[in-house]
């Protein structure tokens, strides 16, 4: 392809996007193919001779969109939302054009750079600790997903915690995760590639009623497990947790965390972005604690996946627990020490210019306009959650700090999930449920850049009417 095709093909391309997101509240939300259907309606095998990008683009439209679950559509509300945008689109595709590989300084110096300044500009937009910034002994880095930025907390905590033996010789004690019974499933993962064992993570207790860590259970299960000879490694504690936003408290967690040495993960991999509104911090509070701190503008932020913001309050032991250094990747920058070479903060060796997204985002936006999404989707929800208070035969289950919904008709588990059932069949809204004290839980999730007003009323009426049916025994 040369750059005056791909110039043509390209705008083709950007031209089906636009007319993607336009048409978008006019499709289902999901498809209603059963599986095996978009594999079945494929070739057996690529063509002999090369077609032109239009072959492809009307494949798209017949295989493809049919059968997507979309995210951006106006009715999602399911899980968290997973924002993309035409600056963050229009981002990636520079970074695809440019192809550079950022490892080392070295191999892209304006990678690095530009990503490191953009993480320093997010913490201060967020009002992270000044420890947290490159200027001091901190830093941030993009990772691809939270479950990374867990992983890697993890193994800078077992670093900590075996005082640099596991480098040598592995995992050699018992070591311990702790996080509440609300804690995302990424860190049980990053438990066990860290080689804490299934044993690894210990679910500590959470308030009934906010659904947050209690810092007592904390403090016991710390305790036995000194008593019994386990390491305390990290704790990794939550603002926003996945089932219904519950904000451990910081303040009590990173004191018993201070006491026992024990390194402090924060994942804010959903509610962070609220950050970004002063009025929308207190879930923040305690967080000078922290030894990292992560969260997704790939949820809420309007930047494409993939996209996780990870900090660290010293990169110091974050670049002694990971760095690996082979003959063929020396050179004078790192030998000098003046720069950062992003590698040494992550799993994998080789990343994609992903500040590029960002920095579309950031400054098609502004702050202004960042904050404005923020408050348009909390302001959504609350009006939602109004009307849920409002109505007797429904009940709020869990409090709504940030612009999602839990919430049940009153009755049982079966009714429940006939109600999901039935709201999510009309094609027009996608709901997704979690269990809150064993009770079938229906959540509504505001966050799509086109959701207005009218969506969330009509995703009512659907819930009120199917519930009108549900009850009358129909
Ligand atoms: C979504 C979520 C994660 C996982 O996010 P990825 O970026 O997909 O790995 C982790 N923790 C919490 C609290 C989440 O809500």
């Amino acid at each position: 392809m040369t750059p005056e095709e791909f110039r043509q093909a390209g705008y083709a391309v950007v031209d089906w996007i636009a007319d993607y997101w336009s048409t978008l509240g006019q499709r289902p939300v999901t498809s209603q193919d059963p599986p095996g259907a978009v594999a079945a309606a494929l070739p057996a095998g690529p063509p002999a001779h090369g077609e032109p990008v239009e072959a492809v683009l009307a494949d798209l439209d017949t295989l493809v969109t049919p059968r997507l679950t979309h995210w951006q559509h106006p009715g999602f509300f399911g899980y968290f939302p997973a924002n993309t945008s035409g600056p963050s689109v229009l981002g990636d595709l520079v970074s695809a054009g440019l192809g550079v590989q950022g490892m080392l300084w070295a191999t892209g110096p304006a990678c690095t750079e530009l990503e490191t300044v953009l993480l320093d500009w997010l913490a201060d937009l967020l009002g992270l600790p000044a420890r947290m910034r490159s200027s001091a002994t901190g830093g941030g880095v993009i990772q691809d997903s939270a479950s990374s930025a867990t992983l890697v907390a993890t193994l800078v905590a077992v670093h900590r915690a075996s005082g640099g033996r596991w480098r040598e010789a592995g995992v050699d004690r018992r070591y311990r995760a702790y996080t509440s019974t609300q804690g995302h499933s990424s860190i049980e993962k990053a438990a066990r590639i860290g080689g804490l064992g299934a044993e690894g993570v210990r679910l500590v207790d959470v308030d009934p009623d906010t659904q947050a860590m209690s810092p007592a259970a904390l403090r016991t299960a710390v305790e036995a497990d000194l008593a019994a000879g386990v390491v305390p490694a990290i704790v990794v504690a939550t603002v926003g947790t996945t089932s219904t936003t519950a904000v451990d408290p910081l303040p009590e967690i990173g004191a018993i965390c201070a006491e026992y040495g024990i390194f402090l993960h924060v994942d804010a991999a959903y509610a962070g972005a609220a950050a970004v509104c002063p009025e929308l911090r207190a879930g923040h509070a305690g967080l000078e604690y922290a030894d990292s701190y992560c969260f997704d503008p790939h949820k809420w932020l309007l930047t494409g996946f993939d996209c996780d913001a990870f900090w660290v309050a010293d990169r110091g032991e974050l670049i002694e627990a990971l760095t690996v250094l082979p003959e063929y990747l020396r050179n004078a920058a790192t030998e000098s020490g003046a720069v950062i070479d992003y590698r040494d903060w992550q799993v994998p060796l080789g990343r994609r210019f992903r500040a590029l997204k960002l920095w579309f985002v950031l400054r098609w936006y502004g702050v202004e306009g960042l904050r404005a999404h923020i408050r348009s989707g909390v302001a959504l929800a609350a009006g939602f959650a109004d009307r849920v208070r409002a109505d007797d035969r429904f009940e709020l289950v869990a409090p709504h700090p940030y612009a999602l919904v839990c919430f049940r008709l009153r009755g049982d588990d079966a009714t429940n999930e006939a109600l999901l059932e039935r709201v999510n069949a009309s094609g027009r809204v996608l709901l997704t449920h979690t269990r809150v004290r064993g009770r079938h839980t229906l959540r509504l999730a505001v966050g799509s850049p086109q959701t207005t007003q009218a969506h969330v009323d009509e995703a009512w009426e659907l819930l009120s009417h199917a519930a009108d049916e549900l009850t009358a025994g129909r």
